[in-house]
């Protein structure tokens, strides 16, 4: 690449030399000696400082904008760590003799996964205010940084088969986050992906691999991206995280600088666990929709048991493992059961006398549609008594039409303020309103300690809330937001219909 001098360049494997020309100008010699297709070539030009970083012996480069230099490893810093722990879970070491990442403006898309040259659009370029409270991008760097093994070392066959590149860089932003951050923020980050195409009901008739569309561009969706993330979710709950991760690992070295479909990948899993793996891969791959769940149940008291019954509303009926909780006395007892490829299917479970509650896709796996109303004393009760993210938050999001109509749903806010997983809190804080003197008196306390929770998007939270007051006792916390690094705190005044310059005259007047 001949530039002008003052110009940085990037490309696809490693700069082999860079000689100066005449007229200001410089030739860079960038060599890939390793097989990859067509579409992940790479060319970059640009003025930019580039920071330097390593994983093991391999160079690790960021291209970015001479504004950012000074924020650079906050936002990328995590990538030496990501391509180990990628590395160590997928059993294969990063196989490519570098990686750099660049930002462009104006980029037609969000990110792209050239092989060793990813290309992230300029969103990724935050600063502290914004840094502080969340590095919106880092799901970006971990995907785009998977694709350099699941899109750029075995590729997509065609762009039918375009889940076994984009499913799985989906799914890698769930493994990152449940690595770096915990099981709730993975569970979070994976329910509001499947929400997006749960909500989206053209994509119910779309196949996970799909042979007639009309246009390439219609196969990047809510359905290979969101869905099928979920899908392969599913598979790792199915199969045991040993025998999926070393299926992956087959499916890597069996493709590797070559092509896979969806085929391959069922028969590398099924070669490493010994199961038959067409039921799923028919209806989930080559299948399209999702359970659209209804259930009922009813007490039987010579037999003390409870019978549930679980009713498939969709058109063609799914085959999956249930998670059932059965709430008795107060406390959950799991089950898990095997749903027929049936419209209805009858569960019978021992209680002591009637149910108080029963949860169904209690671990939040299965990918489907539940139709669910519990009582604010259930969803109580559910909270307390669940261990996955997916379930209290359900339960969370049960009571919002009952908040400050129940005492049960004050309850329920009063535990989530006290949730180890700060996305739950945050949710609390929301559906809360402290103008409501009955609420305030249980939940007040709470939230003022929460102004000063570690995370500033729960501080922010706890602003917004305890603005609603307009009790001038918080105008010193207040004044204290007004100054705060965090964007977030700054801006959660707004939440009171006001601008924090004249809060005192709008909100406390
Ligand atoms: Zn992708």
């Amino acid at each position: 690449m001949t530039v002008p001098d003052k110009y940085v360049t990037l490309s696809n494997g490693l700069l082999k030399d860079s000689q100066k020309e005449a007229n200001g100008l410089r030739t860079d010699h960038w060599v890939m000696d390793k097989r990859h297709s067509t579409y992940l070539f790479f060319m970059g030009v640009g003025e930019y400082a580039i920071v330097k970083d390593k994983w093991r012996n391999i160079p690790v480069d960021y291209y970015i904008e001479k504004e950012y230099e000074p924020y650079a490893k906050q936002i990328y810093g995590n990538t030496p760590e990501m391509i180990e722990f990628f590395s160590k879970k997928l059993g294969y070491d990063y196989p490519w003799a570098k990686y750099a990442q660049i930002s462009g403006r104006d980029y037609v898309s969000g990110a792209m996964e050239n092989t060793t040259a990813t290309l992230h659009g300029s969103d990724i370029l935050q600063k502290p205010g914004q840094l502080i409270d969340e590095n919106t991008w880092e799901d970006t760097i971990a995907h785009e940084l998977f694709h350099q093994w699941f899109g750029d070392l075995v590729t997509a066959e065609s762009w039918s088969n375009l889940t076994v590149n984009e499913s799985f860089a989906n799914y890698s932003e769930y493994l990152w986050n449940e690595y770096k951050y915990g099981k709730d923020q993975a569970d979070y980050h994976q329910m509001k992906d499947v929400n997006n195409y749960i909500h989206n009901p053209a994509d119910f008739k779309k196949d996970l691999v799909r042979f007639d569309y009309d246009s390439r561009e219609d196969v990047f969706d809510l359905v290979t991206y969101q869905k099928g993330g979920g899908i392969l979710h599913m598979l790792r709950n199915y199969l045991g995280d040993d025998a999926f991760f070393a299926g992956l690992n087959d499916y890597l070295k069996t493709n590797e600088y070559q092509n896979g479909e969806a085929h391959q990948l069922r028969l590398s899993l099924e070669k490493v666990s010994g199961r038959d793996l067409n039921w799923f891969f028919n209806q989930w791959y080559f299948g399209s929709g999702n359970p659209k769940l209804k259930y009922s149940y009813t007490f039987e008291p010579v037999k003390k048991q409870i019978a549930v019954t679980i009713e498939q509303t969709q058109e063609q009926p799914f085959q999956f493992p249930l998670a059932i909780d059965v709430y008795d006395n107060g406390k959950p007892k799991r089950y898990n059961v095997w749903v027929n490829a049936e419209a209805k299917s009858t569960f019978n479970f021992d209680v002591s006398k009637n149910a108080d509650l029963v949860n169904i896709n209690a671990d939040g796996i299965l990918v489907a549609d539940i139709s669910d109303t519990k009582t604010p004393e259930q969803n109580l009760m559910q909270f307390a008594g669940s261990k996955e993210f997916k379930s209290r938050y359900n339960a969370l999001n049960g009571i919002k039409d009952q908040v400050g109509k129940n005492p049960a749903a004050t309850k329920l806010l009063a535990a989530a303020l006290k949730d180890p997983y700060f996305r739950t809190k945050i949710k609390a804080l929301q559906l809360m309103d402290l103008s409501n003197a009955e609420q305030f008196k249980a939940l007040g306390s709470d939230v003022e300690k929460l102004t000063n929770d570690p995370k500033t998007l729960v501080q922010a939270a706890a602003i917004s809330a305890l603005a609603k007051t307009k009790d001038k006792k918080y105008l010193p916390i207040f004044e204290k937001g007004v100054n705060a690094v965090s964007n977030a705190v700054k801006g959660s005044f707004r939440k009171c219909n006001c601008r924090y310059r004249s809060f005192e005259s709008k909100c406390f007047g």
